[in-house]
This record gives structure tokens, C-alpha cells and sequence, in this order.
């Protein structure tokens, strides 16, 4: 059995942004709540976006989305959706804004706690297609959020839970590449590497799904080809346009599931003591993975050296280690900052995490601490 389904509406290139305006009315939207973040705002990527519509230039704007979006947050912006009478979101930024704006237009439409509806505690069937429309504009390319079906947010108890549904799934995502121009190298990078974890992941996954990697296989390729020229060189446009391709291509087949390497990074982007992004996180976890994997998915190693035109006998973590050192990331969870004493309850947790389930071989809570360990 599969279950395959392609939902999502996409306006791709350099200027698409310019046609908002018609965008958003032919969604019916005439009182957007624009999400963003500090960032994003004093990037001058709201006004860079709000300038193309009139319904966008007093439009109400929440601004302060965390690194790792939160309850609290949610309920402060939906507090702002209905202050202001709002009928729709045009979210503005990396996937932390992207996301927050999918609970926010689940809560707008749903009844609290928000709780009720994470995946992992059987919320799946509770979300309506009554969620209000979410119009998706990434600025940066790796989170994939603007295609997919997914939000994590981190509840007030600290847990940090996957919200999925096809009704979360953006009505309208408009991938400018132009908006990700004066993305800096450090977190071009970051992101850059969680598109290509997205790709590697759901290619790996067990489930059924030909389509999807095929498309997680095309995109690991282009952003391989891309990132180092998108790191070292921002204003190269071809290699902008090519990593929010890839980005979009990740977002587009993590339906058919993620990893260990998220189902990690998840929990680790919910401490409380210490922010780690999430794109970062998974670029260091990566190797590990690749290492405690290997011996359960040989053929798709294969299928993915072949692809990036690597040597038959090239050992994929080392040389994923290799790409992570070349664009100038750190190397360690412990030159992140993150305290080896989260071990346990981080491989606890992420036993529980909805990615867990399809990572292609199955690991154990001491799978996940060895994991960890291998990457302090
Ligand atoms: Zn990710």
C-alpha cells in the first residue's frame, strides 16, 4: 500500500513575488496577519514583499517568531489575528516563521489547546480543511516548509511536536529566489544542509513512494552541485536558483517520511537552555546516521554515490563530514554549545519523535545515545 499525493500550488522564479497582490485575492485574502521574524524584518524582506500589494502595505505584522517556534508565540500572533480580523497568512521567512504561521491558522480555525492536534498524539484526523489559507514565501532554501505538510512547534512543557496534515499544507507557495540573495553565508549553509538532510532522509525512508525519491534524489544532486557556490558567493544567481530548487524538491517528498537525523534534531531544537539551529544540528548528525544506517540501505547508498558521480567505494559519512567542514560549519555538537548531559533524555525522545518510525533501520534509545555520542 502508498499513499502519494502531490497537493501543493508553486509559483518558482527570480520576480514571482511581484504578483501577490493578485495572488492573495484570488485566495480571497483581504486582511492578511504577516508572520515573520526579527531577521526577516530588519532584512527589510517584509516591506520587500508588502510593497507588491496594497492589502500588504497595513497589514498587521508579527515579528517576533522564535529560532524554534513556540506555543506561546502561536497564541501571541493568533492574539494579533484576531485583534485585526484577519482572514489569511502570508508568512515571510525560514521555516520557524513558515511554521508558526501553520499553528496559528490551524488555532485560528480550531479549538485550543494546540496540543490536541500533534501528530504524535493522534491529532492527524482532527485537522479540518478549515484551517485558514497560509500563503508561504521562503527567504530561505533548505526548510522545505513552504510545500510541506508539517509544523514543529515547541509546546510550553518544552516537548517539541510534529502538526501534520494536507490541510497544512500552504495554499500558495511563492519561491523568489531573489528574496534569498542577502541570506548570509553562515546560515545559507545551515539551511542549505537541512535541504539536503531532507533529501537523503526521505529518499531513505522505507515507504513506498517511486515519485518522491526520484525528486529527493534530483534535489540532493542540485544542492550538492550548489552549496559551496551559494556559501562562497551570494550574489551567484544560478546557484540561489538552484538551492531553493532543492529546497522546494526536500519539502515536496518528506511526505514519505524523515530519520534518525530529525527525528534528533527535532528534540535538540526544542532545549530550552540553549538554541541550535536546526539546519546546523542536522548537518553535524548526519555522519552518525550515515554510519549507523549503512548496513540497512547499501543498494540506495549506491544509487546516491552514483548520482553525485562519486567513486563506488566512497564512504558517504566521511564525505558528508568532509562538504560540512568545506562550507565552514562546525563539526561537533559540543562546538555548538549543546551540554553532553542531554544525552538521555534527547535519545529518549527521539524514540518518540514521528520521524523515528521511518528511518530505515530501526533504532533503539541506546541507538540514539550512540548517535549522540559520536557527535560531541
Ligand atoms: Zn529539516
Amino acid at each position: 500500500m502508498a499513499l502519494i499525493t502531490y497537493l501543493t500550488t508553486i509559483k518558482f522564479g527570480f520576480g514571482e513575488i511581484a504578483g501577490i497582490e493578485a495572488d492573495l485575492a484570488g485566495l480571497g485574502i483581504a486582511r492578511p496577519l504577516i508572520v515573520a521574524d526579527k531577521g526577516i524584518v530588519a532584512a527589510g524582506l517584509v516591506d520587500a514583499v508588502s510593497r507588491h500589494a496594497g492589502v500588504l502595505k497595513n497589514a498587521p505584522v508579527f515579528g517576533d517568531t522564535p529560532t524554534n517556534p513556540t506555543e506561546e508565540a502561536v497564541e501571541a500572533a493568533l492574539a494579533l489575528y484576531r485583534q485585526h480580523g484577519c482572514d489569511g497568512l502570508v508568512a515571510i521567512g525560514g521555516g520557524s516563521p513558515l511554521d508558526l504561521a501553520k499553528g496559528v491558522a490551524l488555532l485560528a480555525t480550531h479549538d485550543g489547546p494546540l496540543e490536541t492536534y500533534a501528530a504524535i498524539l493522534g491529532g492527524i484526523p482532527k485537522v479540518t480543511a478549515g484551517v485558514a489559507p497560509v500563503v508561504a514565501i521562503p527567504t530561505t532554501s533548505g526548510t522545505g516548509s513552504e510545500v510541506g505538510r508539517a509544523a514543529l512547534i515547541t509546546l510550553k512543557d518544552g516537548r517539541k511536536l510534529g502538526f501534520i496534515s494536507p490541510h497544512l499544507i500552504p495554499r500558495l507557495a511563492i519561491c523568489d529566489p531573489e528574496l534569498t540573495m542577502g541570506l548570509p553565508a553562515w546560515l545559507t549553509a545551515a539551511t542549505g544542509m537541512d535541504a539536503v538532510t531532507h533529501c537523503i532522509e526521505t529518499y531513505l525512508s522505507p515507504r513506498e513512494n517511486p515519485p518522491a525519491e526520484a525528486i529527493a534524489l534530483d534535489g540532493l544532486r542540485r544542492a550538492v552541485a550548489h552549496i559551496g557556490r551559494a556559501v562562497k558567493d551570494g550574489s551567484d544567481r544560478e546557484a540561489r536558483k538552484e538551492m531553493m530548487m532543492a529546497a522546494l524538491q526536500g519539502g515536496m517528498t518528506f511526505q514519505k517520511g524523515l530519520g534518525a537525523v530529525h527525528a534528533l534534531s527535532h528534540p535538540l531544537g526544542g532545549l530550552k537552555e540553549v538554541s541550535l539551529h536546526h539546519g546546523t544540528l542536522n548537518a553535524v548528525l548526519l555522519p552518525a546516521v550515515l554510519r549507523f544506517n549503512a548496513p540497512s540501505a547499501e543498494a540506495k547508498y549506491a544509487e546516491i554515490r552514483r548520482v553525485l558521480g562519486l567513486a563506488p567505494d566512497t564512504d558517504l559519512a566521511d564525505w558528508i563530514a568532509k562538504l560540512v567542514a568545506s562550507l565552514g560549519m562546525p563539526a561537533t555538537l559540543t562546538a555548538m554549545g549543546a551540554p553532553r548531559s542531554v544525552i538521555p533524555a534527547i535519545a529518549e525522545a527521539a524514540t518518540l519523535d514521528h520521524s523515528s518510525a521511518t528511518n530505515p533501520r530501526p533504532a533503539t534509545a541506546a541507538d540514539y545515545a550512540a548517535m549522540l555520542e559520536a557527535s560531541f
